[in-house]
């Protein structure tokens, strides 16, 4: 079973300041986290409820860390919301670091990255290492909005073998890592 995101033979292993910050990321999740939300709002993170930005992240009120779920509220409409929120990523329990790395893999790496070295690397279950796979490959295809679609750099190449009840990849939107993947990649050019 191949389930690959990979370059084509011969470019370059790319260098660009998003993949390096992927690549800072590690294992942590807290900055995985971080690093989403600044990929996805930027200096306002607006409640996708509501839309206000009167919002603030929670706090353990002990430690007065981050709250242990990541979660913002919103003034406005008292709601909470976390990154996952209307994400793909609601869909699924796997730590934001095991996605980060996971792109990073497919745009650091000559080879691509398919789900065995995910499943390797990551310690997570190969079944959960194939649902990432899936999830960035329809996010690296999908044609969001007017965005360019991704051209010659990269090759999404699926063969995929017995893909029994891998559902439907419509359901859910990637719009951070839709644009992460291609914002890093365009960096290449
Ligand atoms: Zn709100």
């Amino acid at each position: 079973m191949a389930y690959a995101v990979h370059m084509k033979r011969g470019q370059k292993a790319p260098t660009s300041p998003i993949v390096e910050s992927m690549r800072a990321v590690g294992h942590d999740e807290l900055r995985a986290v971080e690093f989403m939300e600044t990929w996805r709002w930027a200096d306002s993170p607006a409640c996708p409820r509501c839309g206000s930005v009167n919002v603030y992240t929670m706090k353990d009120e002990e430690t007065g860390a981050r709250n242990k779920d990541y979660r913002w509220r919103c003034r406005d409409c008292k709601r909470m919301y976390t990154l996952r929120t209307g994400t793909v990523f609601e869909e699924s329990r796997l730590p934001l670091w095991v996605w980060v790395h996971a792109f990073w893999s497919a745009c650091a790496s000559k080879k691509g990255v398919g789900a065995l070295q995910i499943n390797r690397e990551c310690e997570i279950s190969y079944k959960s290492a194939l649902f990432v796979m899936h999830r960035m490959r329809a996010a690296m295809s999908e044609n969001g909005g007017d965005r360019p679609k991704l051209t010659g750099t990269v090759e999404v190449d699926e063969t995929y073998v017995g893909g029994k009840g891998s559902g439907s990849p419509t359901r859910s939107r990637l719009p951070t890592t839709a644009s992460l993947v291609r914002e890093a990649i365009q960096f290449r050019r």
